[in-house]
């Protein structure tokens, strides 16, 4: 008999401390409303504060009263407009590369490009912890699939001696999402030189964020182009959008038109999305202000934790997590936040490795230099009631 019995699944994850909910909550800049209660958020991914940002909305309503809301069809048939050209030229421009691509959400973007890049016969080298629409990408194009232990650079040149492959496609998360970490992008790029492979990084939450100018951690390392000719970024993150984009070389974005499956049979982003997009691409390039204040939040949550005896990852990005091991035990601790009026919720696996539950702490531009002391005191109280065996 074929086994249906999905309840019991649900359960068995329930009891593991990993049952998933979505909760409906009212969002605005670095505050939520959630079952009548206003809560600080600390764990969005609007790092600039640009989602609820009255200009990005404002550019947004224009552009729906003037275009609709949908954009009625694929890029190929209907759905393209002047924004989305606009919007890609002003990103190219920003990143400094030949040109970019629009796909309608970071994780097909991931899934399309891996696919049209390589197939059975080819290798796809991945960071263990790679975003899982990277991995998704690379199951999807049938390529063989190696997984090297996070930013392990000699693990990854052990694995590149072996076999013979077409094509070698390295895949790297730029800022990583879960540990907030740069990976270790210019010895990537050498390796890639040395064996003939490209280089792909997905800086879904370094673009707007870190680097000169906010133009991430590619920029970051000071490489260019060819360097990297595959660079994702989202713009539903710090440019509190929706979509993301590849960028590289004119046969690359060709290539993607050509053979990039989530981007040819799919409804194109809608045009409006596109012009606040655009707004906010404007902000990030003229408000150096969000990153400055940003840095400063940043260290500010470091140097407290770090007095409280707090143990945080090794990261200078605003994604700050707090290690706490069991799955159960971070739950326990995002409720009590919650209960002291913060939102912080728990990362359990399998979004992250077993045995490795966090609260993934993020700021935001909209952060009060108090917001941060006020969650560092509760984070510090709610931590000592823990049992002492997840401590
Ligand atoms: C969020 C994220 C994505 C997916 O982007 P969406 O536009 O949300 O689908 C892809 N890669 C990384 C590293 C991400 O963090």
């Amino acid at each position: 008999m074929p086994n249906w019995d999905l309840a019991a699944e649900v359960r068995a994850r329930r009891e593991a401390g990993l049952y998933r909910r979505t909760r409906a909550i009212r969002f605005q800049g670095a505050w939520a409303e959630l079952e009548g209660r206003r809560l600080r958020v600390f764990c969005s991914n609007d790092y600039l504060g640009l989602a609820a940002e009255p200009r990005v909305v404002q550019a947004f309503q224009r552009a729906a009263a003037e275009h609709g809301v949908g954009s009625s069809g694929a890029h190929l048939i209907t759905g393209h407009r002047a924004e989305h050209d606009a919007l890609e030229e002003e990103l190219a421009d920003f990143l400094g590369r030949s040109r970019v691509l629009l796909f309608s959400t970071g994780y097909m973007a991931n899934m399309g490009l891996i696919d049209a890049l390589v197939k059975p016969g080819d290798a796809v080298y991945q960071d263990w912890l790679n975003h899982a629409s990277l991995y998704d990408g690379s199951r999807l194009s049938g390529a063989k699939v190696y997984r090297y232990p996070h930013a392990d650079v000699a693990a990854l040149t052990a694995l590149l001696a072996q076999g013979e492959f077409r094509r070698r496609l390295i895949v790297s998360d730029g800022l990583f999402s879960m540990d907030g970490d740069v990976g270790p992008l210019a010895a990537l790029a050498q390796l890639a030189r040395e064996h003939g492979a490209w280089l792909m990084v997905d800086d879904a939450h370094g673009i707007g964020v870190i680097g000169p100018g906010g133009r991430g951690s590619v920029a970051a390392a000071g490489l260019a182009q060819h360097d990297v000719p595959v660079l994702v970024g989202t713009l539903g993150k710090a440019f509190g959008c929706f979509g993301a984009f590849v960028a590289g070389s004119d046969e690359l974005i060709d290539w993607c038109i050509q053979k990039a499956r989530t981007y040819i049979y799919t409804t194109a982003p809608p045009p409006a999305v596109c012009a606040a997009t655009r707004q906010a691409l404007r902000l990030v390039r003229e408000e150096e202000w969000r990153r400055e204040r940003l840095s400063l939040l940043v260290a500010r949550f470091r140097a407290g934790a770090e007095q409280l005896g707090l143990s945080l990852m090794p990261s200078e990005s605003p994604i700050q997590p707090l290690l706490v091991g069991d799955a159960s035990a971070a739950l326990v601790l995002s409720r009590g936040l919650e209960e002291d009026g913060f939102l912080v919720t728990a990362i359990r696996p399998p979004t992250v490795p077993p045995g490795t539950a966090r609260l993934r702490v993020t700021l935001t531009a909209l952060h009060e230099p108090e917001d941060v002391d006020a969650l560092l005191e509760a984070l510090a109280r709610r931590w000592r009631q823990l049992p002492e065996a997840v401590q």
